[in-house]
């Protein structure tokens, strides 16, 4: 079996377009939809992560307020940036970017962001209003993921779902996200014995660990579709997922590329999730 490749890129594409068209409403209602992105330190990803993002909204014509703070920022100085932004009527989203220097504690700082701006989903609220079935955000790997198994008609009522990491801001939210739409989960973390007898039984494979090759081709079920949310920088400087792309596609009946797959997604998806806030705060939704 060859699987199809769902193609992150070109499905990202097209929700971008759409979100063009939101950002238009939301100006022709009064104002542009506002993102504010802050940045602490010289973490040279996160500094790709968020230029990409600026450069995302900019495109959707979505006003992007970059804030960007030295690597020594106190955490009274960040809570009081957070909390003017809180305040501020023309900001919808606030991104404080991950990871933190390890002076800040990023569990109080997201609890800081008003629930009703934290457009990453990361926030207690959010996380409980997701995990409760009445979602406000959606985090935005995940709530991509659910677009790219949607994009191919995957069936997932029913289906047996099995995710390879359990973390705050994919894996747990993943298993919400696939229980509420029907799935029988199985969320696998480092301790996991015997993944493999794990794997095999999925339907759909979503893997978030952070291992290059991780997922082999003996790993899936022939047929299964498997999503590889994995991002790794290989020592010759390649960026690879979590799953052994050219084995894998002959066994899986659909399979995403890295890079190319999740990567898109989850920034159509903050988008996404700034204009539904801008929306609601211009009473367009
Ligand atoms: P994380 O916080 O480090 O979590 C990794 C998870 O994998 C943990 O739950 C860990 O288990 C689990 N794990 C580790 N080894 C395992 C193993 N052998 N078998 C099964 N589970 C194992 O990472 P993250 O932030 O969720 O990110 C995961 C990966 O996705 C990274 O490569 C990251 O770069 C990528 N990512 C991509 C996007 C995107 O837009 N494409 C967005 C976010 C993250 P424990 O809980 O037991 O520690």
């Amino acid at each position: 079996m060859t699987a199809t490749l769902i193609d992150g890129l070109a499905i990202a594409k097209s929700l971008r377009l759409q979100a063009a068209e939101r950002a238009r409403a939301c100006i022709e209602k009064g104002r542009a939809a506002g993102l504010a992105v802050v940045l602490i330190g010289n973490n040279p990803a996160s500094q790709v992560y968020v230029r990409n993002k600026v450069k995302a909204c900019a495109e959707a014509g979505i006003t992007s307020r970059l804030i960007e703070k030295p690597e020594n920022l106190s955490e009274v100085e960040l809570l009081s940036i957070i909390d003017d932004l809180n305040h501020d009527p023309e900001i919808d989203g606030i991104l404080v970017q991950l990871p933190l220097p390890k002076q800040l504690d990023a569990h109080r700082v997201i609890e800081a962001i008003a629930a009703d701006k934290d457009v990453d989903g990361f926030h207690v609220s959010n996380a409980g209003a997701l995990m409760t079935g009445r979602p406000l955000f959606q985090p935005c790997t995940p709530y991509g993921v659910i677009k790219m198994l949607e994009s191919i008609d995957a069936p997932i009522w029913g289906a047996h779902a099995v995710i390879c990491g359990a973390s705050n801001i994919v894996g747990k939210p993943m298993a919400m996200m696939l229980l509420a739409r029907g799935a029988t989960v199985t969320v696998c973390n480092s301790k996991t014995q015997r993944l493999q007898e794990h794997t095999r039984r999925a339907d759909i494979l979503v893997s978030a660990v952070g291992r290059p090759n991780m997922i082999s081709a003996d790993m899936v079920r022939p047929g299964a579709i498997v999503i590889d949310v994995g991002i790794n920088r290989l020592s010759d400087g390649r960026l690879v997922g979590d799953v052994d792309f050219a084995a894998v596609s002959q066994v899986a009946s659909a399979i995403t590329p890295v890079p190319g797959g999740v990567g898109p997604m989850t920034i159509a998806m903050l988008l996404i999730n700034t204009l539904e806030s801008a929306e609601r705060r211009l009473h367009l939704s």
